[in-house]
C-alpha cells in the first residue's frame, strides 16, 4: 500500500456518510431509537466502503449481521431490506460489502479484532468482557468517534453469490387457510404444513 493511500485510510474523516457528526448521530436515533454504537460503527464502515466503489456507482449492499448493521446500510445508502438492494445473511460477522450491481465488484469492510485490541472500550464492548454498567454509552461512543475507520479493514471483492433480485415465482391460494403462498413451498402453506410461527389463541384482558 502506497504512504499516500494509507494517510488517507488512517485520517478520520470530518464527515461520515455525508454528514456532519451531529446530523450523522440524530440520522441513527430517528431510524434506530438510539445511538447504538454497532450503528455507529456501522456508520464509519458504509462511509469506507462508499469511498473505496467511488461516486456514481449504484451499490448493492450485503451485510453478514442482523445485529445493527442493517440498519446502517439503510440510513446510509439507498439500499433496505424491502427493496431488495441488502441481502442479510446471519453469520453474526461484523462486516458488510458495498457493491456495483453491474461488475458484482465492490469492498467489503470488516470490524477488524487484531486492530481494535489497541482500543480497549470498543474491544471490550465487542468481546462483550465488561457489563454496561462499567462502560457508560457516551464514554463508548467518544472512543468510537475518535478510532473512527483505524478499527476497520477494507479489501476489494467480486461478489459470487446472494446478488441480484429473488425471483417470486408462481402464487396459489392455500386450500386450507385460503391466503395466497408461493407454490414451491408445496401443495398447502408453510403454516397450514406445522411450519408456523403462531398458533390460533383467544385474546385476553
Ligand atoms: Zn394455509
Amino acid at each position: 500500500m502506497d504512504p499516500g493511500k494509507k494517510g488517507r485510510l488512517m485520517r478520520n474523516p470530518l464527515t461520515v456518510c455525508g454528514k456532519s457528526y451531529e446530523e450523522f448521530y440524530h440520522a441513527i436515533e430517528r431510524f434506530h431509537g438510539w445511538k447504538a454504537p454497532g450503528v455507529v460503527i456501522g456508520g464509519f464502515m458504509v462511509d469506507l466502503a462508499q469511498e473505496h466503489i467511488g461516486p456514481g456507482v449504484e451499490a448493492d449492499a450485503i451485510v453478514e449481521t442482523t445485529h445493527c448493521l442493517p440498519d446502517a446500510v439503510q440510513i446510509f445508502t439507498p439500499c433496505t431490506y424491502g427493496n431488495g438492494w441488502m441481502k442479510v445473511i446471519d453469520w453474526d460477522k461484523f462486516a458488510l460489502t458495498l457493491y456495483d450491481k453491474k461488475t458484482l465488484e465492490g469492498a467489503r469492510v470488516w470490524l477488524d479484532i487484531e486492530k481494535i485490541r489497541r482500543f480497549p472500550d470498543i474491544y471490550h464492548w465487542y468481546m462483550r468482557l465488561v457489563p454496561k454498567t462499567e462502560l457508560p454509552l457516551d464514554v463508548l461512543l467518544t472512543s468510537i468517534e475518535k478510532t473512527g475507520r483505524r478499527m476497520l479493514s477494507c479489501a476489494p471483492v467480486r461478489v459470487i453469490q446472494y446478488q441480484g433480485k429473488l425471483k417470486k415465482g408462481r402464487i396459489e391460494v392455500c386450500f386450507q387457510c385460503g391466503e395466497a403462498y408461493p407454490a414451491r413451498q408445496g401443495d398447502r402453506c408453510l403454516s397450514c404444513q406445522g411450519k408456523g410461527y403462531y398458533e390460533f389463541c383467544t385474546l385476553t384482558g
